[in-house]
């Protein structure tokens, strides 16, 4: 059995929708956008579009805020997509959201659009056997990504489970004991585990979620449509909607922002976790990682084989959650060899596509591509 991570090329074989491809059953190589939805259109085609005046009255949600008086503008309002975007464009754009940060939180933020690194395919690691429940990654993550903090959102769920067992649907994330870890529990950590096969991306109606070349799946806020099909689709819950209007406080919110990723989000849109992208692009680890204390955690790319994740992914009983449901996680769990809070019955250890591999996997990519073109 392998695990397929894919190189930088988008999607796995079997994509239909998303980064890589579309389920319209035209030539692989096209692009959904231009054919047909956008969110504009999909605002003009409302309920036809999709189906049922619930999506339609979603899809309005950005004007409802802006008859409430919200800092939202004509320009945000006719901004193309972000693959769309010029240079020139997304300068303005940055401009924009730099004026309303400092209307709104009265700080200068350093934002900007950070793009994948060539050559890089990040994965995440995580020593089940060393995390003690704390949720010192949890945190970390509000603080770094400017998740409201009232109502809180957190993109990381630590999961307890009781010692021996794997059974995530009967685990529980509501513990709070004096202290951890609990003798008889073991705990797991569980985010957006940007799947190289992402049921997120298929199901957007407006592409505003798509992966990245370097394996993260992220989400343009001012294209986002608040439907919620793709927190639906997500197995993992890893999706976040802003039901009420985020509220982060002036002196929290942390400057160092990307387009992509933590900058604010309004009301009505969603969220996940993005790898802190505006970190980890620029060769800093992710903010849960670094407020691990017991450095359970583990990242890098997978296309480089010196990296600690490609020596753990070769040398450890790694495994993914929900492996049968065919997502391809990029997010890999393993227990330290004879520790007794490993389940009585390992699950079977996913391999992964060594380079030679992958490059057979795009070649048979490229192959069922030209397949369908012709
Ligand atoms: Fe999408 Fe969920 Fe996979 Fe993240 S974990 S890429 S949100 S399906
Ligand atoms: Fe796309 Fe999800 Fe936003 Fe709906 S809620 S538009 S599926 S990103």
């Amino acid at each position: 059995m392998h695990l397929r991570i894919y190189d930088g090329s988008g999607s796995a074989p079997e994509q239909t929708g998303g980064a890589g491809g579309c389920s319209c059953g035209s030539a692989p190589a096209h692009d959904h956008r231009h054919a047909g939805m956008t969110r504009r259109s999909f605002l003009l085609r409302g309920s036809g579009a999709v189906g049922g005046l619930a999506a339609l009255a979603a899809s309005l949600a950005p004007l409802r805020e802006l008859e409430k008086g919200d800092n939202f503008s004509l320009q945000q309002f006719l901004q193309k997509h972000y693959k769309e975007m010029s240079p020139e464009e997304m300068e303005k754009a940055l401009e924009r959201i730099r004026a309303q940060v400092e209307h709104k939180f009265g700080v200068q933020p350093n934002i900007r659009d950070i793009k994948p690194l060539d050559g890089v395919e990040f994965v995440y690691a995580l020593n089940l056997s060393r995390c003690t429940g704390i949720r010192k990654c949890v945190h970390a993550c509000v603080a770094e990504n400017n998740q409201s903090h009232d109502p809180e959102i957190q993109y990381i769920r630590v999961l307890e489970m009781p010692r021996g067992t794997l059974n995530v649907e009967r685990s529980n994330h509501y513990y709070d004991p004096e202290t951890v870890p609990e003798p008889d529990k073991f705990y797991m950590p569980v985010q957006c585990h940007q799947c190289a096969n992402p049921p997120c991306v298929k199901v957007c109606p407006v592409e505003a979620t798509w992966q990245e070349p370097d394996g993260i799946t992220v989400i343009d806020y001012d294209w986002c449509i608040g439907c919620r099909y793709c927190e639906a689709a997500c197995p993992y819950w890893a999706r976040r909607f802003n039901f009420a209007k985020p509220n982060v406080p002036k002196e929290r919110l942390n400057p160092n922002m990307s387009y992509l990723s933590n900058r604010p989000r309004p009301k009505g849109v969603m969220e996940k976790c993005t790898f802190c992208l505006h970190r980890t692009r620029e060769g800093r680890k992710p903010a849960c990682l670094e407020a691990c204390p017991t450095g359970a955690r583990k990242f890098g790319n997978i296309l480089d084989p010196e990296s600690e994740v490609s020596q753990i992914l070769r040398t450890k009983r790694v495994f993914v959650l929900k492996e049968e449901v065919g997502t391809h996680p990029r997010f890999f769990y393993y227990f330290d060899d004879h520790d007794p809070r490993a389940p009585d019955v390992q699950p079977p250890r996913a391999e992964v596509l060594d380079q030679a591999e992958r490059e057979a996997a795009q070649r048979d990519r490229e192959a069922l591509q030209a397949g369908a073109a012709s």
